[in-house]
């Protein structure tokens, strides 16, 4: 189990993993495990020494909450988390500068979310399979763009609320796959019918079928990650110069 321990004085925090007690084994090194331990060990309790005589507690980290910008192999990369007190929330950031440096885990009070910065067709994809499959009859080269320029105005009149998302996890933590919904199906044929005529629209029509769900015609958004950190609470400040006046005034009386 991971455990989090946070500096109440200091706002810096400590997370035993349980990395920390099966360090990387170092083939250059002879150290035994045992070694290892008592190195890690010796982290926290630089950190308790780092601390000593601060108000120390535990957070709890919320299931779940982990999200990081790139894939999980890369190396270099800052990774979010939640966790509370049990009182306020909190996001951890996770990040570390160079490949060769430890990681550094960041508290912030606030919270984070996700933001869609982005929807769009998957162009190349969708021309590529056209091309595979309408091999017997090409399509002309105009008739192409003008199907992928229309499937980019159909994206433009959807909201993404009212789209399906894809199970399928996406390589890359900020991309998700979504599918085309009724209203945009609908648009996406009737306006096929100004530019593909008879047969091929029929063709059309039954490509558009065959891969709307799963396939080259999933539409592709792009989601930023937005932390919001809460201003430094005041109020406790103001209550205490209040409760200092009312102390004040009550030895005026
Ligand atoms: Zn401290």
């Amino acid at each position: 189990m991971n455990q989090l321990v946070r500096c109440i004085n200091c706002n810096k925090i400590f997370l035993k993993t349980p990395f920390d007690l099966w360090p990387e084994y170092d083939s250059i090194s002879n150290r035994s495990p045992e070694s290892f331990r008592s190195i890690e060990k010796d982290d926290f309790q630089e950190f308790s020494r780092n601390h000593r005589g601060h108000r120390l507690e535990n957070m709890q980290i919320i299931e779940d909450s982990f999200i990081s910008e790139k894939a999980y192999a890369e190396p270099i990369k800052i990774s979010y988390f939640k966790a509370t007190n049990g009182k306020e929330s909190f996001v951890i950031k996770k990040f570390r500068e160079k490949i060769d440096q430890p990681l550094t885990y960041q508290l912030i009070a606030g919270d984070y979310f996700l933001k869609c910065v982005g929807i769009e067709i998957q162009p190349k994809e969708i021309a590529k399979q056209l091309e595979a499959e309408f091999k017997a009859a090409p399509l002309p080269q105009n008739e192409m763009v003008a199907f992928l320029s229309l499937y980019q105005q159909v994206v433009k009149i959807l909201d993404i609320k009212n789209l399906e998302r894809v199970p399928d996890e996406s390589p890359h933590p900020l991309e998700v796959y979504y599918k085309l919904n009724d209203v945009g199906l609908a648009y996406l044929l009737r306006n096929c019918r100004n530019i593909f005529k008879g047969e091929r629209y029929l063709d059309i029509e039954e490509f558009i079928h065959r891969h709307k769900d799963e396939g080259v015609l999933l539409l592709k958004a792009t989601y930023q990650i937005q932390v919001s950190e809460k201003a430094p609470s005041k109020k406790k400040a103001i209550s205490a110069q209040i409760s200092s006046k009312n102390k004040k005034m009550m030895e005026i009386e």
